[in-house]
């Protein structure tokens, strides 16, 4: 488990008291074990919709491929 500082982009294992040993500032996030960044969960609307254009549109395409 390892941690990088969103302000310095300082990345370490030791981060105590939730501060950055370099920068001292609060902002740090969790990494995952491969060191990627965990990527939040929560969509925006816009993603949303924008996901689901595209589907539609993908679904369309194939739709018309095969039927017509
Ligand atoms: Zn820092």
């Amino acid at each position: 488990m390892s941690y990088i500082c969103q302000t310095c982009q300082h990345k370490g294992k030791q981060f105590p008291n939730g501060r950055c040993p370099a920068c001292d500032s609060h902002n740090i996030e969790r990494l995952t074990s491969s060191g990627e960044q965990i990527v939040k969960k929560k969509r925006s609307r816009l993603d949303v919709i924008l996901l689901i254009t595209f589907w539609a549109l993908f679904l369309y395409a194939i739709w018309k491929n095969f039927l017509q």
